[in-house]
């Protein structure tokens, strides 16, 4: 066995804790509202963060009012890293034995089918953590709660919960199927207005799309529950996060491994997805679909080397991918890759490979390390420069 020497990775994904802290005093300034009356904000956490890593956007989450993720796990996660505040569980309850796990304060569970108003019935009254519920209405989304005719029952039912102990208070949630456009709430919301006007209880609407796009809705509810624009990704198509105001949290770096001189003619990749014209330069970069960036990321999609831009050749491979070195003829292997982030949108990158931000964002794969990102490296990524030997080098992490 030899000791393994501490070795810099193919692939890394920065976080900079200071661009979700904007992004937050953005959305704030997106639903205005009066001092005091201003909607709070659940910041969806689900999915590690969006691909981020929950402890590295937490330090940038201190003026958020809750978080919001999918299960009691994730839940769990946050307390375990520190966080204090109200936590709501989307998923709710996912089966019976889980209401033996219900020992968070400050806990709102999503309650978005019968059942789970049975199993918190049945649980043992000899407790002291008893959640918030908050009623999802199955709206024009349609995937998951009570539709018209059954919501006033669930009301019903979950209030008789909280007369018996085993629930604190009942709120109302929806979730719309396409706040992106311009038309898409106005309708929604009436719908859900009628559904919940005589029951008493806290609103929550709007996703990062319906904050972006529909501020106004967004502003006459209690709770909103941004995710995507926190992380500086633009909810809508046709924008990049910097167009609306954010800042996009994360970048994702790699390395070029080699470079190769190939005439005219020559098949690059699998199947020959790409035959270069004329002689060109190609280089290798460490990072391919199976550290999540995407496979059907055609040719054209767009990379920085050394702070230039140029493009992906021919077909993603599972640990490598091609591009062109035409714009970046001095660069050499070890030179700075930049996949995506500040200087390169992740919108871009998703629209070249027929997806969208976040899918892209919490793709990447635990063969990706995650770390803060450093003092001043979207100043520096966003510049040329011969990368492998500077200060702020994706490699010289240790
Ligand atoms: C994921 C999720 C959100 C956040 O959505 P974004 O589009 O990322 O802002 C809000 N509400 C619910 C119910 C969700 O599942």
């Amino acid at each position: 066995m030899s000791a393994a020497l501490p070795s810099s990775p193919r692939v890394l994904a920065r976080v900079d804790a200071g661009a979700i802290a904007h992004n937050l005093g953005v959305l704030r300034h997106w639903i205005g509202g009066a001092p005091g009356r201003a909607p709070r904000i659940w910041a969806t956490v689900k999915a590690d963060a969006y691909g981020h890593g929950l402890c590295h956007v937490l330090p940038g989450l201190a003026q958020a009012d809750g978080l919001a993720v999918l299960n009691l796990s994730e839940a769990l996660a946050c307390r375990a890293a520190g966080w204090r505040g109200p936590l709501l569980v989307y998923g709710g309850l996912q089966d019976a034995a889980e209401v033996e796990r219900l020992t968070l304060d400050d806990l709102h569970l999503v309650i978005s089918h019968a059942a789970q108003l049975d199993w918190l019935r049945a649980r043992d009254l000899v407790h002291t953590y008893a959640p918030s519920l908050w009623l999802r209405f199955a709206g024009d989304l349609n995937l998951s709660g009570f539709d018209a005719a059954e919501y006033a029952p669930a009301h019903a039912r979950a209030q008789a919960l909280v007369a018996l102990g085993h629930a604190r208070a009942v709120h109302h949630m929806n979730h719309y199927a396409a706040a992106e456009d311009e038309q898409g709430v106005a309708q929604a919301d009436a719908v859900f207005r009628r559904v919940i006007a005589d029951l008493p209880g806290l609103v929550s609407t709007s996703n990062s799309a319906a904050l972006a796009r529909h501020r106004l809705h967004a502003g006459a509810t209690d709770w909103v529950r941004p995710g995507l624009a926190l992380y500086g990704a633009s909810p809508l198509a046709g924008f990049t996060g910097a167009g609306l105001g954010l800042r996009p949290a994360m970048s994702l770096h790699s390395r070029l491994v080699a470079t190769r001189q190939v005439p005219a003619g020559t098949s690059l990749g699998y199947r020959g997805a790409y035959v270069s014209e004329g002689e060109m330069r190609v280089g290798m970069v460490s990072c391919g679909y199976a550290d999540g960036y995407p496979r059907q990321a055609q040719t054209g999609t767009p990379v920085l080397i050394d702070g230039v831009r140029t493009r992906v050749v021919g077909r993603v491979s599972m640990d490598m991918m091609a591009v062109d070195l035409g714009p970046v003829p001095h660069a050499q292997p070890g030179a700075e890759v930049l996949l995506w982030g500040p200087a390169l949108p992740v919108e871009e990158v998703a629209a070249a490979a027929g997806t969208i931000a976040a899918d892209l964002l919490t793709g990447l794969t635990g063969r990706v390390p995650v770390a803060p990102a450093v003092p001043s490296q979207a100043a520096a990524s966003s510049r040329a420069r011969d990368g492998a030997n500077s200060r702020n080098s994706v490699v010289a992490t240790r």
